[in-house]
């Protein structure tokens, strides 16, 4: 199977591929699997279609992880791959590591990945482990090496990123605020803030069904 066919069959899941690797020995992938590949939602299109959906409906908790399960599983099952997925811990798979083994996708000077198509809102639903090696597009240099200003690094009004780590609190603090309502109903204002998520095509929606998740948890 080559890279194409498989685009289209994920093109039905609203999915798409945000890279891939040829793994070693080292990188904690499955006996077997001779090619990795990260698979996120296909936006802006994937949002309409997942409100949709009889998790999103069912008013159960953790929606996008149990759509995310029946899909990706739908998927590899097609293909004969294994599906792997970000959450179901502890303990985690090395998702971070992974993304960046693609090439695809840095760490930005916030310390959040940056995806050279997802932006800042990169989010992974899940990995199909192929057993054959299939072509993989060369990678992309960063996008923050040419950005202007690195507006990320700046834009969020109560400092919560910066180089040295992230302020979860700070942030939950002030998204539950009064004064922090944009940043609750459209997105993380610094994700936001960066020139590869304007054109990633996030929807408000969609990141205010997140923050809810987000703001919920503790602290
Ligand atoms: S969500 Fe708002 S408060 Fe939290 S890090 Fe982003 S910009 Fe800062
Ligand atoms: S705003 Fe610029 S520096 Fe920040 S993540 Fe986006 S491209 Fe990189």
């Amino acid at each position: 199977m080559r890279l194409p066919e498989l685009e289209a069959l994920l093109d039905h899941a609203y999915l798409r591929v945000l890279g891939g690797f040829h793994p070693g020995p080292d990188d904690g992938t499955p006996e077997g699997c001779k090619t990795l590949l990260l698979l996120g939602p296909d936006e802006p299109r994937f949002w309409p279609h997942f409100i949709q959906t009889p998790e999103y409906r069912d008013d159960a908790p953790n929606a996008m992880d149990r759509w995310s399960l029946r899909v990706v599983e739908e998927c590899a099952k097609r293909i004969g791959a294994q599906a792997l997925f970000p959450f179901g811990g502890p303990p985690y798979l090395p998702f971070y590591s992974w993304a960046l083994k693609t090439g695809r996708a840095h760490v930005s000077p916030i310390r959040f990945l940056v995806h050279d198509r997802a932006g800042l809102f990169l989010s992974f639903r899940g990995d199909l482990a192929l057993s054959e090696r299939i072509p993989l597009p060369s990678p992309e240099s960063t996008p923050c090496a040419t950005c202007a200003g690195q507006p990320c690094a700046t834009a969020c009004p109560v400092r919560a990123l910066t180089p040295q780590g992230y302020d979860v609190a700070a942030c939950k603090a002030y998204i539950r605020s009064d004064a922090g309502r944009d940043c609750r109903e459209n997105g993380c204002l610094a994700r936001r803030a960066c020139p590869v998520s304007k054109t990633a095509g996030r929807l408000s929606a969609q990141s205010a069904y997140h923050m809810q998740y987000f703001i919920k948890g503790s602290p």
